[in-house]
């Protein structure tokens, strides 16, 4: 069976951080689906059409990795897409306690579902979409942060 990971985000913008634990899913999966959630009650910079031309731009190289927008709950979109994992990053001790609980919620919803961390790469630790949006805010450069495909 092919092993399919969902990797869920805003993606507000996608960040460096994001770019890199998409990559290092391929090495775990067969193919890695990033998913872009349309929630309207998040007050996002970016509009989503925005976003997601950005994460087609980024992922364009790489046949396994396919990039979609959803509108419903994650567990919903793996069943939907065949993909029994769900894909997250972990930068801090704050983001493990808040991934922890929606993964716990996940599995006691839909089992057969598994969420796998990956542990961000140091350089990428301090890298947030909060923090490159402020950033954008005063005007800042934020190339460093962004992959090469964004162009603010
Ligand atoms: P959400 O809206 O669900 O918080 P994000 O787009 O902010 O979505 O993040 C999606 C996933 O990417 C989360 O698992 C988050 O922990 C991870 N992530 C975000 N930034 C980084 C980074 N710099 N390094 C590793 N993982 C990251």
């Amino acid at each position: 069976m092919e092993r399919v990971a969902v990797f869920p985000g805003s993606f507000d913008p996608c960040t460096v951080g994001h770019e890199a634990i998409v990559r290092r899913g391929i090495s775990l999966f067969d193919k890695v689906v990033v998913a872009l959630g349309a929630n309207p009650q998040k007050n996002n910079l970016f509009p989503i059409e925005k976003r997601f031309e950005w994460l087609k731009k980024i992922f364009a190289d790489d046949p396994k990795i396919e990039v979609i927008k959803y509108d419903c709950l994650t567990i919903e979109l793996c069943k939907q897409q065949n993909a029994n994992f769900i894909l997250r990053g972990l930068r801090t001790s704050a983001d493990f306690e808040y991934e922890k609980i929606i993964a716990q919620v996940n599995k006691k919803m839909a089992p057969d579902i598994e969420t796998v961390f990956l542990l961000t790469a140091p350089e990428h630790t301090a890298i947030t979409s909060t923090i490159v949006r402020e950033v954008i805010k005063y005007g800042g450069d934020t190339s460093q942060f962004l992959p090469a495909q964004i162009k603010i």
